[in-house]
């Protein structure tokens, strides 16, 4: 929520798909042009054109990292899967369309409005019975499920997309969650390429903010022995982490 209440405050409505840290533009839009819209599922090519008129487009998952989350979920096998963090659902369509039938996905979100949004496109696509919505904040869902011993160990793949000064409460609750040899993948883990900018760099109120949570995470991860992990320049970078013990 505070992500999106800063994002409103900034005034920030940037153009979707203008999400790369790559060094140019154009290669940027080469990869879109070459390998993913001609790809891409036409349920995902409407959600993310009725995501495009909203306001807060900026928190979307750009299409290359739907085809990137699409291919790894389709890898590993994944059926049971969680989601943080859906806003208008294209990561959770893109992981509706990869799982087989009978697979999963515990998707979270405070709020639902935007989920609504996306949802008759979900619909639509014949994948809306995988999903299991939770309007609410993620953290206490994650602690009731953890209550619990058959939910230990238990989730192929978990998504974390949403408040970057949770992730490490969330580390803590998803590495008892997440399978031994399951995945869990941390989201915008690059935050606007601030991880590397200088203390007096003129950034924005919620890219300053975020910052210091996120190289916290980084910092934990990266020494984390129950974990392999490996940082991605996709999208806003994604730190994917393979439980090990
Ligand atoms: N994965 C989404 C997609 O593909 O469009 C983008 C998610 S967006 C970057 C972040 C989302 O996290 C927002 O929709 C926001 O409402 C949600 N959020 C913020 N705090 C949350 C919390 N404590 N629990 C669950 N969701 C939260
Ligand atoms: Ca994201």
């Amino acid at each position: 929520m505070a992500e999106e209440q800063s994002l409103i405050e900034a005034g920030r409505h940037q153009e979707v798909g203008h999400k790369s840290l790559l060094q140019s533009d154009a290669l940027y839009q080469y990869i879109l042009e070459t390998s993913v819209y001609p790809r891409e599922p036409e349920p995902m090519k409407e959600l993310r054109e009725i995501t495009a008129k909203h306001p807060w487009n900026i928190m979307t998952t750009s299409a290359d990292e739907g085809q990137f989350l699409s291919m790894l979920l389709k890898l590993i096998n994944a059926k049971n899967t969680m989601e943080i963090g859906v806003y208008t659902g294209y990561s959770l369509l893109a992981t509706a369309l990869a799982l087989p039938q009978d697979g999963k996905i515990l998707a979270m979100d405070v709020n639902r409005e935007n989920y609504e949004l996306g949802l008759p496109v979900i619909q639509k696509a014949g994948v809306a019975h995988k999903i299991d919505f939770r309007e609410g904040p993620a953290l206490p869902v994650l602690d009731q499920l953890s209550k619990d011993e058959k939910n230990h160990g238990s989730f192929d793949f978990i998504f974390v997309d949403a408040d970057k000064d949770n992730y490490l409460n969330y580390h803590k609750r998803l590495i008892d969650l997440v399978k031994v040899g399951g995945i869990i993948g941390y989201d915008n883990t690059l935050w606007n390429g601030s991880v590397v900018a200088p203390p007096d760099a003129p950034l924005r109120k919620y890219v300053r903010y975020y910052r210091d949570f996120v190289l916290e995470l980084n910092k934990a991860l990266a020494v984390d022995p129950r974990i392999e992990i490996c940082m991605l320049p996709v999208g806003d970078g994604i730190t994917l982490c393979r439980r090990i013990t």
